[in-house]
């Protein structure tokens, strides 16, 4: 008899995964400890970031460290306490902060990101989740044109694949984007991107997907494994035992937990972000941005404004802090001055990263085990083409991109 395919983790990789497993005829099974589309996939800023193909270990990192420790409205906290425990993942984290390394994880990052708005459409062809894609323009938004300039190895990067931005500075700023006050004296925008409309509202969309195509969600926290002749053949839950041939890790920054039942210990960290989200904001930029001085993505959603972003080490025990919050609180008062609105809320969450920015996708050895997790900033754009990726390695198709750069195996198991 055939046996489902077992997916862990019901966020963005995971339904994904689900649903293009299922559009290889697979039966699966979809385990999630919480709510679908709980974790990080619901608090993120919704950013089809075709253009992110700079990870946050670029070769500057070591100039701006300084200012980072030092200055209370640098976007990167750290968690004091946390440092002992977070000293050998940093380390390997600033060992790619180099030329060479980044080059190498741009390299990678490119094919995985720049069809992403594509790869959403894709996954939603022919259903109701489609209707939460959105095709936007996507500015970043500079204090002055200098800064912009001194931006010029992202820009580089992002030249080599056809992204040029379109330059206003001045008051053009305020005809691009009426929301702005004076504080942003520069956008670069770029052409030819999207948007999730409400991240939440397309996971639960694309949940439907899954079960009107006969898949099956149980609410179930996975606590091990069970193998026979090195072969995955269960997996063990809170709500009972599945037996499997396959099974694919999707659980973000929990997979480190489930790869430690497995016996691999993989460097992988939280980036945690927060957001705030001004309800019923009494203007709304047209199409998303990213703050660059706050290291944020402004986006519209329905009636509401969504700030979502900062990065604090400090792994996923302790609780939020103040201080990213308020960061992001007072760039959003000093960029959008006119903006009222209602209330607002808070949130915080962990983005899954190892220390090469690069998202462990593929088969741990030949044990039915597949890994689509590690995909820091960028899961909510990679998430399809994530789930593509391991549906074409289950069924032994060669994807059109070189996918060895995701090897998990890479961690030395
Ligand atoms: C502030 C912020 C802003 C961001 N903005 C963007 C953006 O604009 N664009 C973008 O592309 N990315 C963005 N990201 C990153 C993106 O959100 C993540 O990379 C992505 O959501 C990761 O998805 P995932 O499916 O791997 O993990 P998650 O969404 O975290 O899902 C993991 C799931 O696994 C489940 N799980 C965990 N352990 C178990 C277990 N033992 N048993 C069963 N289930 C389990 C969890 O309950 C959860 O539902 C942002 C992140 C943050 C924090």
């Amino acid at each position: 008899m055939v046996k489902p395919v077992i997916v862990i983790g019901a966020g963005i990789c995971g339904i994904s995964t689900a649903i293009w497993l299922q559009r290889s005829n697979f039966e699966v099974v979809l385990l999630d400890k919480a709510e679908p589309g709980m974790g990080a996939s619901y608090g993120n800023a919704g950013l089809l970031a075709q253009w992110a193909i700079v990870p946050v270990n670029e070769p500057s990192l070591w100039k701006q460290i300084p200012r980072y420790l030092i200055d209370p409205m640098s976007p990167l906290f750290l968690k004091w306490s946390y440092l002992p425990k977070l000293t050998p993942w940093l380390i390997k984290f600033l060992q790619n902060a180099n030329r060479s390394g980044s080059n190498r994880t741009i390299e990678a990052l490119i094919p995985l990101l720049t069809d992403s708005v594509e790869q959403h459409k894709s996954l939603t062809e022919g259903t109701a989740a489609a209707n939460w894609i959105a095709d936007s323009k996507f500015s970043y938004a500079y204090r002055s044109l200098e800064d912009f300039h001194k931006d010029s190895f992202g820009w580089e990067c992002k030249k080599k694949v056809g992204m040029v931005p379109e330059i206003f500075t001045g008051n053009l700023v305020q005809d691009v984007e009426p929301i702005c006050g004076s504080f942003i004296d520069c956008l670069a925008v770029i052409s030819g991107q999207g948007h999730i409309v409400n991240p939440q509202g397309y996971i639960r969309e694309l949940m439907k997907v899954f079960s009107q195509n006969g898949g099956k969600f149980i609410n179930a926290k996975v606590e091990d494994f069970g193998f026979q002749n090195e072969k995955i053949s269960t997996v063990h839950t809170d709500n009972g035992q599945f037996e499997c041939d396959r099974a694919i890790i999707t659980a973000g920054i929990w997979s480190k937990e489930l790869m430690l039942k497995l016996g691999l210990n993989i460097p992988l960290e939280a980036e945690r972000g927060y957001h705030v989200v001004y309800k019923n904001a009494s203007i709304l930029p047209r199409n998303p941005m990213m703050m660059t001085i706050g290291k944020f993505g402004v986006t519209p959603m329905g009636s509401d404004l969504r700030c979502a972003g900062t990065v604090e080490l400090g792994g996923i025990k302790l609780g939020p802090s103040k201080a990213p919050i308020k960061l992001l609180r007072r760039r959003v008062a000093e960029a959008f001055p006119k903006m009222s609105y209602d209330k607002t809320e808070e949130w915080f969450g962990f983005r899954p990263t190892v220390p090469d920015s690069l998202p462990l996708i593929g088969q741990l050895k030949e044990s039915g085990v597949y890994t689509a997790f590690g995909h820091q900033h960028i899961g909510m754009t990679s998430g399809p083409k994530t789930g593509r990726l391991i549906a074409d390695i289950i069924n032994q198709r060669s994807p059109n991109i070189d996918i060895s750069v995701y090897d998990p195996n890479r961690y030395n198991l």
